[in-house]
C-alpha cells in the first residue's frame, strides 16, 4: 500500500453478500469465472453502446477479454478493453449493494436460513465471487472517458478495501486473483481453457487465452517456452447461431449469464423473424419466480439489441406486463441505434415486435404444456398467477391465455385440471364449468355450495388464488361453456340436472318454511340480502350465496382494504327445508315466539359464514351460544347415560 491509497470500509450489506457468497456457494467455486467473464462482456457492450454517439472513445482496436494464469505467483488475470470505471464509480460498484431491490432482497437473504444457493443465485453474485477462490484481488481499471487516470482496487474481502491511483496505459479493467492455497490447480491454462468453454462459450466477443508453447528443442539449450493468445470461445453472440449448432448446455449458460438464475430455465425458444421486421430472439421461462415478482422495482423484460450493439437491459416494452417473467435477448435490425426508452413507447416497430414476441411465448407454453406437463406443471406453480392477469388485461389474448389454465378442482385436489380436460370428463347433461371460491383447497372443497353439484357428478373447479375471482370474471366461458360460480344466487341446479333426474320445483316454499324465512328475515335485518329456500344443499342446514353481480369473499376482501369505508356487500341466506334442524325450527317458529329462536338464528346465520372462512361479526357472542347449546346437549346426554335403569 502507497501513501496515497485510501482504505474503505464496506457497505455493511457487502460484508453480509460476501459472508454468504463464501458460505453458500463453496461447492461452486468455479463460477468466479463466468461471473467475471460476464461483467467483462457487459463493460464492453456499454462501452460499444456509448461509442454509438462518441465515435472517439473506441479507437480501432478488437473489443475482447484476456484471459491468463501465472502458474508460480498463483493468480489469475482477467482484462477487458471495456467501459472502465471512474474512481467513484469503483467505490460505488465493488463496495455498496447500490440497487435498492438488492438491498431488500439481501435483507431477505441475512433472515432466510443462512446460505440457501437457491436464493442467493437470484441475487446474482457478481463481481464478489472471485474471494470464492482469491484471498486478495486486485482491480485494475481506467475509464474509456475522463482523462488518462487509472486505479487500483485491492482487497482481501474481508472488512474493506483501498484504492490508489496506477497508471494503466489503455482503457479498460483488469482483474486480478490471488488464489488461495487450496485453488492453486486453477493457475493452469488447461484448466481455465475447459472452464470458458463450458461456462462461457455463449459470450459475443473473443475470450483469449494465454498458453504456453513449446519452442522445438535446440541442441545444448534449455528448452524455450513461449507464450501465445488463443481463442478458445466462438465469440459469436448466441442468438447469431444456428440452433443445430447449440446444445442444451449452451443455451443453459446463455440464460444464467442474462438472468444470474442458478437453475436452469423451464423453457425456451430461438428464433428469427424476416420479412418487413428483421429480428432474432432468445427467450425463456425461469425455473423460480423472482422473489419480488409482484413489486414495482422488479427488474423485468428482455435484453434489447440492435444490430448486435447492446441497447438496454429490461426492457419492458417488449413485452405485456404478464408475460413479466420472460426473460431473454431481442436483436433488432430496424430499430435506430439511438432508440431511448421513450422512442420505445410509441414506436411501430416495437408494437410489431411486442406481437411477434407475445405469440412465440404462447407457442413456447403451448408446447411446454403438451409435451413436458410434468415441467408445466411447475412453471404453473410459479407464474400461473401472473400469467391469469392477462384475462383482464390483455382480452385479446383471451382465446391464447384460456388453454394454458390450470385449476384445482373436487376431482383434482393436488394436481391440476386444465378447462380442455374439464369439458372432456363432464357428463351428459352439464351445461356449464363450475367453480368455487375458497381460501384452500381443503375450504373450499368442503364448501356447502357443492353438494348438489357433487350429488350429479359434477366436478367444480376449486378457485384460491386471491387474483381467481377477477381473471374468471373476465374469463366469462370456454369452448361455448359458461364458467357458473356454485356460490352464486343465480345457480340454477334444476338446470343443471340430468335429464329425467327429478327436478327441484321453483315454488314458493311450503307455509310453514315461509314462517321460518320471515323470522330468519326479521332476525337477519339488512346483514343479508335476503332469506330463501335452498336448492343446492344436500347435507348442509344453510349457506351464504352471493346476488346476482356481486362480490366473493376475494374480492370482498380487496374492496375492504383498498376502498375505505366499504360495508361489504350483502348475502343471501338459504335454507335446505329438507335438513332435520330446519324442519324443527320451522315447527318451533309455527309454535309463536320462543327466546332461543333468535339466537339459534344467529347461529345458523354464522355457521353458514365460517363454512366458508367469514368469522362472525361477534365472535364471542357466537362461542357464547354454541357453549350453551353443547351444555344442554352434553347435560341430556350425560343424565340419560347414568340415570339408573328401572329397578
Ligand atoms: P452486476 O454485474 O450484477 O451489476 P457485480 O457485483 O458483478 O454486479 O458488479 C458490480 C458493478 O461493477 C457492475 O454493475 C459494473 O458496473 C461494475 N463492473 C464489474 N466488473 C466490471 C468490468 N470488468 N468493467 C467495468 N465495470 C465493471
Amino acid at each position: 500500500m502507497t501513501a496515497t491509497a485510501e482504505t474503505h470500509r464496506f457497505q455493511a450489506e457487502v460484508s453480509q453478500v460476501l459472508h454468504l457468497v463464501i458460505n453458500s456457494l463453496y461447492s461452486n467455486k468455479e463460477i468466479f469465472l463466468r461471473e467475471l467473464v460476464s461483467n467483462a462482456s457487459d463493460a464492453l457492450d456499454k462501452l460499444r453502446y456509448r461509442a454509438l454517439t462518441d465515435h472517439d472513445l473506441r479507437g480501432d482496436d478488437a473489443l475482447e477479454i484476456r484471459v491468463s494464469a501465472d502458474g508460480v505467483a498463483h493468480t489469475v488475470t482477467i482484462a477487458d478493453n471495456g467501459i472502465g470505471m471512474t474512481r467513484d464509480e469503483l467505490v460505488k460498484n465493488l463496495g455498496t449493494v447500490a440497487h435498492s431491490g438488492s438491498r431488500a432482497f439481501v435483507e431477505a437473504l441475512a433472515d432466510a436460513s443462512a446460505g440457501k444457493p437457491q436464493l442467493i443465485g437470484q441475487f446474482g453474485v457478481g463481481f464478489y465471487s472471485a474471494f470464492l477462490v482469491a484471498d486478495r484481488v486486485e482491480v485494475l481499471t481506467r475509464p474509456a472517458e475522463g482523462g488518462e487516470d487509472g486505479w487500483l482496487w485491492t482487497s482481501d474481502g474481508r472488512d474493506g478495501f483501498t484504492i490508489e491511483p496506477a497508471p494503466r496505459a489503455t482503457r479498460g479493467t483488469t482483474i486480478t486473483l490471488h488464489l488461495k492455497e487450496d485453488q492453486h490447480a486453477l493457475s493452469s491454462p488447461w484448466q481455465l481453457s475447459s472452464l470458458i468453454s463450458r461456462y462461457s462459450d455463449y459470450v459475443g466477443y473473443p475470450i483469449l487465452l494465454e498458453e504456453e508453447k513449446y519452442a522445438p528443442p535446440v541442441e545444448g539449450e534449455e528448452p524455450k517456452v513461449e507464450k501465445a493468445w488463443r481463442q478458445v470461445n466462438k465469440g459469436t453472440a448466441l442468438w447469431q447461431r444456428a440452433k443445430s449448432d447449440l446444445s442444451d448446455d449452451d443455451y443453459a449458460e446463455f440464460y444464467k449469464h442474462l438472468t444470474h438464475d442458478w437453475e436452469p430455465p423451464l423453457a425456451r425458444t430461438h428464433f428469427t423473424i424476416e420479412g418487413r421486421q428483421l429480428f432474432t430472439s432468445v427467450l425463456f421461462v425461469p425455473g423460480k419466480a423472482p422473489f419480488n415478482l409482484y413489486s414495482n422495482d422488479q427488474q423485468h423484460g428482455v435484453r434489447l439489441y440492435v444490430k448486435r450493439v447492446f441497447i438496454m437491459d429490461d426492457c419492458r416494452e417488449l413485452l405485456p406486463t404478464f408475460l413479466r417473467f420472460v426473460r431473454g435477448v431481442v436483436d433488432s435490425d430496424d430499430l435506430p441505434l439511438n432508440v431511448s426508452r421513450e422512442l420505445l413507447q410509441d414506436s411501430a416497430i416495437v408494437q410489431s415486435i411486442k406481437k411477434h414476441l407475445t405469440k412465440r411465448v404462447f407457442d413456447m407454453l403451448d408446447e411446454t404444456a403438451k409435451e413436458r406437463p410434468e415441467d408445466y406443471a411447475k412453471l404453473w406453480d410459479q407464474f400461473g398467477a401472473v400469467l391469469k392477469e392477462g384475462l383482464h388485461t390483455n382480452p385479446e389474448n383471451k382465446d391464447r391465455l384460456a388453454p394454458l389454465l390450470r385449476f384445482r378442482s373436487t376431482r383434482e385436489k393436488d394436481g391440476w385440471v386444465s378447462l380442455a380436460d374439464y369439458k372432456a370428463r363432464m357428463p351428459e347433461g352439464q351445461k356449464a364449468i363450475y367453480y368455487v371460491i375458497g381460501e384452500s383447497v381443503a375450504a373450499a372443497a368442503a364448501s356447502p355450495h357443492l353438494e348438489a353439484l357433487d350429488k350429479r357428478g359434477y366436478e367444480t373447479l376449486l378457485l384460491t388464488d386471491p387474483i381467481d375471482e377477477w381473471a374468471i370474471g373476465a374469463l366469462e366461458e370456454f369452448d361455448e361453456l359458461p364458467l357458473t360460480s356454485a356460490m352464486g344466487a343465480e345457480l340454477d341446479v334444476a338446470e343443471a340436472a340430468a335429464d329425467g333426474e327429478e327436478k327441484p320445483s321453483d315454488e314458493t316454499p311450503p307455509p310453514a318454511l315461509q314462517t321460518l324465512i320471515e323470522r330468519f328475515e326479521a332476525v337477519l335485518g339488512d346483514r343479508v340480502e335476503g332469506v330463501k329456500m335452498s336448492k343446492r344443499l344436500t347435507t348442509s342446514a344453510a349457506c351464504l350465496v352471493v346476488p346476482e353481480g356481486g362480490h366473493h369473499a376475494h374480492m370482498e376482501r380487496l374492496l375492504k382494504a383498498t376502498q375505505p369505508g366499504y360495508a361489504g356487500g350483502k348475502r343471501i341466506l338459504e335454507l335446505n327445508g329438507d335438513h332435520a334442524l330446519v324442519k324443527d325450527l320451522e315447527r318451533l317458529a309455527g309454535a309463536g315466539e320462543s327466546p332461543e329462536l333468535a339466537e339459534w338464528i344467529e347461529v345458523v346465520y354464522a355457521q353458514a359464514g365460517l363454512a366458508e372462512g367469514i368469522l362472525p361479526a361477534e365472535p364471542n357472542r357466537f362461542v357464547q351460544s354454541v357453549t350453551r347449546l353443547l351444555t344442554e346437549a352434553a347435560h341430556a346426554k350425560a343424565a340419560a347415560a347414568t340415570e339408573a335403569p328401572p329397578a
